[in-house]
């Protein structure tokens, strides 16, 4: 079965066709302004990841947890929260599974089934 993922939010470059998240009032890449919002899907693989053992936040977070940046399948890459119970493996196959509208987009990935 494989497991259902959520669309990403994007910022895509009308000039360079890259895309990125979160939105930028110019294109990171070429410093275009001729930029639109785009969705995309969720599906990708770790290219990256962290563990943190303590929260920097106010109030704090739970620790440990784990940041993963994610090449998507559509294009770019994304980071977010690891929602794996294993530590994740480079190149591991992963979705998104949530984006946390209310955290500025905070997305989350689960691994892909
Ligand atoms: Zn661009």
């Amino acid at each position: 079965m494989t497991q259902a993922s959520v669309l990403v939010p994007m910022q895509g470059c009308k000039a360079c066709e890259r895309l990125w998240h979160t939105p930028l009032p110019s294109c990171p890449f070429c410093a275009s302004t001729d930029c639109k919002p785009v969705e995309v899907g969720g599906r990708g693989r770790v290219y990256a990841w962290t563990t943190v053992a303590r929260s920097l936040e106010s109030p704090p977070r739970p620790t440990p947890y784990t940041i993963v940046t994610v090449d998507l399948e559509a294009g770019g890459r994304v980071f977010g929260r690891y929602e794996g119970t294993a530590e994740p493996q480079p190149d591991e196959p992963v979705v998104c599974t949530r984006v946390d509208r209310d955290a500025q987009g905070a997305l989350s990935f689960s691994p892909a089934r």
